[in-house]
């Protein structure tokens, strides 16, 4: 028998040349793409062969069964998941529902929309001697997050954070960050970056909620927080060791 294979592939955060070559040829040859139609761009399936799927109005049942079908007749299955499957995709549960089913799965990794936002911004998250720390997270909501992860416990890290999946909370979301960082941190929040109607906001920690509010942005967004992020727009005069002219290392002995 062929072997049965199922790929998870990272679409990227919109952009529909913000894709790996591994996964665009995946996409091209595909029988079968199952994507997540509330978040992945579908100019991507512009032009493909295969039958296309919508998983955003499925459940993880109606989802894995036609993963399981197709697969086991021999259709080569893609479930597209947005920005980089290794977060907040749900692939774990698919791939054990999978494992359990003895059918392979390959992960090809994406762009996230966290890459993309700090591209946007024009930023490294991590400023040396700023910050060398950066916390992905989000904010507890219908899915809860472990209370050791409660963000005002991660907040007096004072990382440069990026926070998923929470501007439908932007009240607790700015209450629990001020138990750590201090209220003129910088903050910026990216809606749908790398999209034509993607949106940039700045200002400082005090004021987020009301720079959501007046933004109207209400899904698709991503907070960053942090002292690095102000070296998008001032000279932190903060370089790394790593090009110093003396510093010497195996590259450059
Ligand atoms: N795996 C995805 C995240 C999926 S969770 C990734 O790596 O990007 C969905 C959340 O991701 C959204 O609620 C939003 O917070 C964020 N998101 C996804 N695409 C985005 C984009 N283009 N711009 C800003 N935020 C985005």
């Amino acid at each position: 028998m062929a072997e049965i294979k199922v790929y998870f592939v990272g679409a990227g955060p919109g952009d529909p040349e913000l894709i790996t070559i591994k996964g665009r040829k995946l996409l091209d040859h595909a029988d079968v793409v199952i994507y997540a139609g509330s978040l992945v761009n579908p100019e991507l399936l512009n032009g493909i062969e295969a039958e296309i799927l919508d998983s955003s109005k499925m459940t993880l049942d109606e989802i894995m069964e036609i993963i399981k079908d197709s697969a086991q007749s021999g259709k080569k299955v893609v479930r597209l998941h947005t920005g980089d499957p290794s977060f907040y995709s749900a692939i774990s549960e698919q791939i054990e529902r999978l494992n359990a089913l003895d059918i392979e799965s390959e992960v090809v990794p994406g762009v996230s929309s966290a890459s993309a936002g700090a591209a946007v911004l024009g930023q490294e998250l991590t400023v040396p001697e700023v910050s060398q720390t950066v916390l992905f997270t989000r904010m507890a909501g219908r899915t809860p997050v472990p209370e050791r992860e409660r963000l005002g416990e991660l907040a007096k890290h004072r990382a440069t954070m990026v926070l998923f999946l929470s501007v439908g909370m932007i009240e607790k979301v700015q209450e629990e960050l001020l138990e750590g960082y201090p209220e003129n941190t910088p903050v910026a929040i990216i809606y749908k970056a790398s999209w034509p109607e993607q949106k940039v906001i700045k200002g400082t920690l005090k004021k987020l909620v009301a720079l959501i509010r007046s933004g109207h942005i209400e899904k698709t967004a991503l907070i960053y927080v942090g002292e690095a992020l102000r070296a998008s727009d001032e000279s932190l005069g903060k370089e790394s060791r790593l090009y110093h002219k003396d510093f010497k290392h195996g590259y450059r002995p």
